[in-house]
């Protein structure tokens, strides 16, 4: 790894940025005057554009739902794009520190946000200051925008795009190295039913996160408790039986994942209502969930199954709850990079329904696709070669939603090293601190080639 000494010299200021945003719960809140998303993405917004300024960056704020830091003279825009807010981060879903705490233990930093992306915006930050330290003679003006709801709609990146436009080449370090030319597309949606002897039921952190824990209540003996136990134990998933005086309450401990890796959750929905059919529990939404979801993630009970030749369509279920004896959950599809949500939604005409529950999408978003050889992947590429040496790891798709899909001329890059897992929205989120470094390092050379093309 290559890393420079103006570089390596932010070392620990790195770590204070940081430390300081990874302290603010930026999760999404209620709307108040002057904090659209809710006050912790403003007071992030705030503590971001404050640090720039320290560095004697012009910034400009956008009524509180996006900002940027702007040095260079010229008409074009060489764009950084970061979010400032984080997923909840929920104390009892087995963090083994203070999510809003930076903690560091053996050279991984841990806390909500240290790769998703608040540890990206510090390094981006950083790497202005680098590009400005070494004298970088800039054709082209390099903006660090900042958006504040990612996680729930990137409603502050459209905003940003409906005032400044888009950019002419951009980067968004949100996803991973050494490049990511293909984001999948994404259909989301809700299933109902009211034919269900359930007595209550919930589960789930948001959406696009593989649902964790789930509760169901049911009535006492309308199953085997013992084959229930036995399930469980068989599928090495913790559940609790709680014995009310009306009613059964069962509560399921699964992983939360992101959707666009269903496989690496377990998913508390699927193994509470699998469990409960598997136990002699009669009931006709229990019925409906095996046949359109059951352990699949691929999307087969939707009719949504297919796949291209950069990879497969996932399916998670993420939030369920009930109300006045209506069950409804989510559902969230990542579909393949070239294909199209009429394509998909087609294939799943006559899948959505039947006698227990019914199932609609609601929102589509169409794939990213850049050949791997335009000039922005390429110089984005190179720019990793040139840090790290490694020419193994090449661009690739995913599955996740990134700014790129938002904002024109961008792709996601970083700000994860290929290889490892960082618990992005799960608990014990980390990153190894040198990474923030190499990260910073990647990102100037990044701007260098763009100011080049
Ligand atoms: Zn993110």
């Amino acid at each position: 790894m290559k890393i420079s000494p103006e570089t390596a010299a932010l070392q620990d200021e790195l770590l204070r940025r940081l430390k300081l945003l990874v302290a603010i719960d930026s999760a999404r809140g209620p709307a108040e005057a002057g904090a659209p998303f809710g006050r912790g993405p403003r007071q992030a917004l705030d503590a971001a554009l404050g640090m720039l300024e320290a560095d004697g960056i012009r910034t400009v704020d956008l009524d509180h739902m996006a900002g940027y830091g702007e040095i260079g003279q010229g008409d074009e825009v060489i764009g950084i794009i970061c979010h400032l807010d984080c997923v909840p981060a929920d104390r009892s879903q087995g963090w083994q520190t203070d999510p809003f705490v930076l903690s560091e233990k053996d050279g991984i930093l841990t806390g909500r946000g240290v790769a998703d992306d608040k540890g990206a915006a510090v390094a981006a930050m950083l790497a202005l200051k680098v590009l400005q330290e070494q004298h970088v003679p800039l054709n082209r003006r390099v903006r660090l925008i900042f958006g504040t709801n990612e996680e729930s709609g990137s409603r502050g990146l459209q905003h940003y795009v409906e005032q400044e436009g888009g950019v002419d080449y951009g980067f968004t370090p949100d996803g991973n190295f050494p490049g990511i030319f293909g984001e999948k597309g994404t259909l989301k949606g809700v299933y109902h039913s009211r034919r269900t002897q359930i007595l209550n039921l919930s589960g789930g952190m948001a959406p696009n996160v593989v649902c964790p824990r789930c509760t169901a209540e049911i009535l006492p003996h309308s199953c085997s408790r013992s084959r229930l136990k036995n399930y469980f134990a068989d599928h090495s998933v913790a559940c609790e039986i709680e014995e009310l005086t009306d009613r059964d309450r069962i509560t399921v401990t699964g992983r939360a994942a992101h959707a666009s890796m269903p496989e690496l959750g377990v998913n508390a929905i699927t193994f509470l209502l699998m469990g409960l059919k598997e136990s002699g529990f009669q009931d006709p939404f229990t019925e409906f969930y095996a046949s359109h979801f059951g352990y699949t993630i691929d999307g087969s009970g939707l009719g949504a199954r297919c796949s291209d030749e950069y990879g497969v369509l996932t399916c998670c279920n993420g939030m369920i709850g009930m109300q006045d004896g209506v069950i409804t959950g989510t559902f969230d599809i990542r579909f393949p990079v070239t294909m199209s949500s009429r394509q998909i939604r087609r294939q799943m005409e006559g899948h959505l329904e039947d006698e227990n529950g019914w199932a609609e999408i609601q929102q589509a978003r169409e794939p990213l696709y850049y050949p791997v050889d335009s000039p922005l992947v390429r110089s984005l590429h190179q720019a990793y070669v040139e840090v790290t040496g490694d020419h193994e790891n090449l661009p690739a798709t995913m599955g996740g939603d990134t700014y790129a899909k938002v904002i024109a001329n961008t792709i996601a890059f970083g700000c994860c090293f290929p290889g490892r897992n960082y618990h992005l929205h799960e608990a014990n989120e980390q990153c190894p601190r040198e990474e923030l470094l190499e990260q910073t390092e990647i990102y100037v050379q990044a701007v260098k080639n763009l100011l080049a093309l």
